[in-house]
């Protein structure tokens, strides 16, 4: 079983989710398939797909216009949330503190977030993937609470068409995966994220350490999002 969990960024619409969970109905698939979507879509979201959202406010109520709370997002029916997403980080100045402080929200209100860590390519020409990978997880995923999800997603990868080498994808989830049981968080799903596609999406869920991946771009059609979900069943 693997997670395939899409992202659907600032992009969809009702008509649109409703598509896509019924092209989804017609599978035959043992992997977990989550959709997180926009926050206006989530309540009205039916289907056999999980629903997450793509963020969530640090703060649990009160007077801080435009936030949504981990308690709202529970309520709407959302069993996941992606946090610290490279998006939040580079626009919203999010950092490993803030982002551990959504997880945290997130897993009080028993979400599950996805909590995403990765170099730039500034960080990566200056030889220091493995360093921001290993301070990112140390840092962003909280010590307590209940179950997370971890996405490994090389920034300068995300919406380019290309991807590291199958190596160095091993060596940083070897290294998640590491980092995770000396927090006593072994077991913790590791997913790839950063242009996955069909045409590669068995090779990347054959790598050692790889639960799963994280979907922008192809997870929007379904005629894209479908050959991933099969290409591990
Ligand atoms: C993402 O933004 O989380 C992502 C993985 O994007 P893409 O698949 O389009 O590279």
């Amino acid at each position: 079983m693997k997670i395939i969990a899409g992202n659907w960024k600032m992009n969809g619409s009702a008509v649109a989710l409703r598509e896509m969970q019924d092209a989804l109905s017609k599978i035959d698939t043992e992997n977990r398939v989550i959709l997180c979507v926009p926050f206006t879509l989530i309540a009205g979201a039916h289907g056999v797909a999980a629903i997450g959202a793509q963020d969530v406010s640090v703060h649990d109520h009160g007077a801080f216009t435009g936030e949504v709370s981990a308690q709202m997002l529970a309520d709407a029916g959302a069993k996941y949330v992606i946090v610290g997403h490279s998006e939040r980080r580079m626009y919203h100045g999010e950092t490993n503190d803030v982002v551990r402080e959504k997880a945290q929200m997130a897993l009080t209100h028993g979400i599950t977030p996805i909590i995403c860590v990765g170099e730039t390519m500034d960080e990566r020409d200056a030889g220091k993937t493995m360093e921001i990978i290993e301070s990112g997880v140390r840092e962003s995923v909280p010590v307590d609470g209940g179950d997370v999800i971890v996405a490994y997603e090389p920034r300068w990868a995300i919406g380019a068409g290309i991807t590291p080498t199958d190596d160095e994808i091993a060596a940083a989830h070897t290294l998640i995966a590491e980092t995770l049981a000396k927090m006593g968080r072994g077991g913790t799903p590791i997913l790839y994220g950063a242009s996955v596609k069909g045409g590669n999406a068995a090779k990347l869920m054959s790598i050692p350490h790889v639960d799963g991946v994280l979907v922008g771009g192809a997870s929007l059609k379904s005629d894209d999002f479908i050959p991933i979900i099969m290409a591990t069943k």
